[in-house]
């Protein structure tokens, strides 16, 4: 139902005059609604970056995409343990960003998740409660000690042959710091970036005051749990609301703790603040596992966060933030 609403919007394209000032566009990219808000001198401007950071979207996508069997993760994955395989110098930055975030996290954050995540069934196939067998089957092939990189040839290997890469937890992060990155070369100075709830804010409104996005209560979408604002940074949430299933009115949520090898428990949402968005994306994957406690302890040893929990027993609490 949320998809659908987001959907319609994409046929709408907002522009406050054709000489200067606001624009607004979005794009269904990477399985989710991509919009940008932008202020340009022109819509000619404004046009040529859209395209452009779009574009960046769509080519991150083709490299990360574990649904598209010719992205290069879908090769690493295939040949990994085979024989080291070229990647681009953007995949390989992507999985050194993972690798740092893991170990950061303790293995919270994991990327080779994925045998668990395709377990579960939330990639594709049926959801399900898998039998505990399984799961420890599955355990073997989990652990960022064996994604093995080789940064100056930008080969990867990886250490087994179940061994499965997703990158879902960081990857929209990332497109969206490239993004960022491409609206800034083509002169775009004060923009606001959303692809599926993980967010930069580019500079200020020409205004001064800085771009306002709310955090939603993870229970009800209509309500509102705070007001961030934000310049220069960004915001991503991971919430056991987004891909779910219900068994005996259990809940069991997309985002896998790599040690049990079961959905995490503990957090219903959480929201990380950060300098970067390829941060604040794993960031907020890494506390929504560790939970409240032990991820807040986690982002106070990171210079420039701030998070946003709230736990299963709803309990709303804050890190570095009033
Ligand atoms: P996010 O919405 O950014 O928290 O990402 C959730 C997605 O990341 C899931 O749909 C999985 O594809 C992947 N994932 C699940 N558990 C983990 C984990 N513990 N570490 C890293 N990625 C994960
Ligand atoms: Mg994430």
């Amino acid at each position: 139902m949320r998809i659908l609403l987001k959907a319609v919007f994409l046929t709408i394209t907002l522009a406050s005059s054709s000489f200067g000032g606001e624009f607004k566009q979005a794009r269904w990219l990477m399985g989710t609604v991509a919009e940008i808000d932008l202020f340009a001198d022109s819509e000619t401007k404004a046009d040529a970056a859209f395209e452009a950071a779009f574009a960046e979207m769509a080519k991150i996508d083709s490299l990360m995409s574990n649904w598209k069997a010719d992205s290069e993760i879908s090769i690493v994955n295939r040949e990994g343990h085979i024989r080291p395989v070229k990647v681009s110098p953007e995949l390989m930055e992507t999985l050194e960003a993972s690798l740092k975030y893991s170990r950061l996290s303790r293995g919270a954050f994991d990327v080779t998740v994925g045998p668990l995540v395709r377990l579960w069934g939330f990639m594709g196939g049926e959801k399900r409660v898998p039998a505990l067998d399984e799961i420890v089957r599955a355990l073997r092939s989990v652990g960022y000690e064996k994604v093995l990189l080789d940064s100056g040839s930008l080969k990867v290997q990886l250490a087994g042959v179940g061994v499965y890469v997703d990158l879902g937890g960081i990857a929209k992060g990332y497109a969206l710091d490239r993004a960022t990155l491409t609206l800034k070369r083509l002169g775009i100075q004060r923009a606001l970036l959303d692809l599926g709830g993980n967010i930069y804010a580019l500079e200020t409104r020409p205004d001064g005051k800085p771009w306002e996005v709310g955090v939603r209560n993870p229970r009800d979408e209509s309500r509102i749990l705070t007001v961030l604002r934000l310049k220069n940074q960004a915001v991503a949430t991971s919430g056991d609301y987004e891909k779910y299933f219900t068994i005996n009115g259990k809940r069991y949520s997309h985002i896998i703790d790599p040690r049990t090898g079961k959905p995490a428990v503990g957090c219903v949402s959480a929201t990380v603040v950060a300098p970067t968005a390829v941060e604040s994306d794993a960031l907020s994957t890494a506390v929504f596992v560790m939970g409240p406690k032990k991820g807040f302890a986690l982002l106070k040893t990171i210079p420039g966060v701030a998070g946003i929990a709230v736990s299963d027993k709803m309990r709303v609490s804050k890190c570095n933030l009033e």
